[in-house]
């Protein structure tokens, strides 16, 4: 009964591709249009077969899934009428663009009138979601199911002290300056080199997957048999494609294991943001950046300097204000930083107006910085201007579930990053085959034996920067 669904799913992911890669730019108006009017049908198909999911008695674990999952978008769409959502996506629209030159002009003010339009909005929407405990438990949820604000609390106060002990210990190999991050490189070598990292390295399976170029780079799957990534070019400092590659081969990775059974379902898919990102990190950071990764790629790089040069130049550590560049050590500082901003902004402690003095102030707590203006401070990213608000959390669960997945993996198999189709083997047992089918807390206690564990990531990277 979800083949039609599947089907509207199926033709939006490649529209979104699209607007993303090959779309002459004027084409956007058409394409918003077409998208919106296939989401409508989606939803109206979507409540079409509720009564069906409503009188499913579940035989097995597929089917309570499904349940689980569909019974989660009925529960938006009770909760959020249409009219909210069409007023929260016309703001949204406008406000990316006006984010957009705010962040050009380093002028937070600008952009000051559409967010408050869109944390008024998102309050609302965790309002009439409900919560137990903190509204914006309601907003977490839409990402991470079932995770609240006292998960988060529980795990940002665990990592942080550790982390500031990592980040003072941190070797000055590590913090030097590599003369690599202003080198420039020859675009067309380098494309040849990463589509060779990908197919005989990471052994992503050619007639199932493929790499484009376009400005943010990202994953998409049209379904199992069809996984897409996008990279970009910068053309210096190489570390940035070369990782930014294998970040987006660890989402497709996961999309490509899972089981050929659950296809045209609404169970083909993660369950969670965090989940899915805890992928993408592990081969970027802890397969991508371990000692043994890169001396087999370093002579792919024909480069002069040492494997030890290349190995400390992808694992500097750096106190600088920009989020997407930051390392290991210091990215989760990044996301507590917004985190706090957004827990009180949708509790109501906080005005919009106080948004720019706080990130600056938990960046001086944090990292003994101060942005040099909103531009490269509380205006840096996209996300707000979207109403992601609950979003960012996700990256760090990324971390710490990848530091899990390191563990675990660890301890069964050992880890031995020259054995990519035996790491792939386990993790697809462990955690892909099974698509949405668990909810993202039980399939971490089915497969670990534990849920959300900071500790986890925190022994290995004071392993790896020896603090
Ligand atoms: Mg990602």
């Amino acid at each position: 009964m979800y083949e039609d669904i599947w089907a509207i799913e199926h033709a939006i992911s490649l529209l979104d591709w699209d607007i993303q890669t090959y779309m002459p730019q004027s084409g956007i108006k058409a394409r918003g249009e077409a998208i919106a009017r296939l989401n409508n049908l989606r939803r109206k198909l979507l409540l079409g077969i509720r009564r069906d999911i409503e009188k499913l008695e579940p035989k097995n674990d597929v089917d309570r899934g499904l349940k689980r999952v569909l019974e989660r978008e009925y529960k938006y769409y009770d909760a959020v009428p249409e009219e909210l959502e069409m007023k929260l996506h016309r703001i949204t629209s406008e406000a990316t663009v006006v984010w957009r030159n705010a962040k050009a002009k380093a002028d937070f003010n600008v952009f000051k009138p559409y967010l408050e339009q869109i944390v008024e909005i998102e309050r609302e929407i965790a309002n009439r979601l409900g919560y137990k405990d903190h509204p914006y438990s309601a907003l977490l949820d839409r990402y991470e199911e079932g995770f609240t604000v006292s998960d988060a609390d529980s795990v940002f106060n665990q990592l942080l002290p550790s982390l500031s002990k990592i980040l003072e210990n941190v070797e000055d190999k590590f913090t030097r300056k590599y003369r690599f991050e202003d080198e420039k490189y020859d675009v067309f070598q380098m494309s040849k080199t990463i589509e060779y990292i990908a197919y005989e390295i990471l052994k992503m399976p050619k007639d199932r997957f493929r790499i484009d170029v376009s400005p943010h780079p990202f994953t998409t799957s049209m379904n199992r048999n069809d996984v897409r990534i996008t990279v970009r070019y910068e053309g210096y400092d190489f570390k940035r494609v070369l990782y930014s590659l294998i970040h987006e081969s660890g989402h497709a990775i996961y999309e490509l294991q899972i089981d050929p059974g659950l296809e045209y379902s609404p169970l083909a898919s993660a369950p969670s943001m965090g989940l899915h990102e805890s992928q993408s990190r592990f081969w970027e950071n802890i397969v991508g950046r371990s000692y043994e990764f890169v001396k087999t790629i370093y002579p792919l790089l024909n480069i002069k300097d040492s494997v030890d040069g290349v190995y400390y130049y992808v694992n500097g550590v750096k106190r600088q204000p920009i989020r997407v560049d930051a390392d290991e050590v210091t990215y989760n500082f990044h996301i507590a930083i917004r985190y706090e901003i957004e827990k009180r902004a949708i509790e109501g402690s906080l005005e919009v107006s106080e948004f720019s003095s706080l990130f600056n102030d938990l960046m001086d707590k944090y990292l003994n910085i101060r942005p040099k203006n909103d531009g490269e401070g509380v205006l840096q990213d996209v996300h707000w201007s979207q109403g992601s608000f609950g979003y960012f959390p996700t990256y760090t669960l990324g971390n710490v579930i990848a530091g899990m997945v390191y563990y675990h993996m660890k301890r069964d198999i050992g880890f031995d990053v020259i054995n990519i189709e035996k790491m792939k083997e386990w993790l697809r047992e462990k955690i892909h085959k099974y698509g949405a089918i668990y909810s993202v807390k039980e399939l971490q206690m089915r497969s670990f034996g534990e849920t959300y564990n900071p500790s986890r990531l925190l022994d290995y990277l004071k392993e790896k920067y020896n603090a």
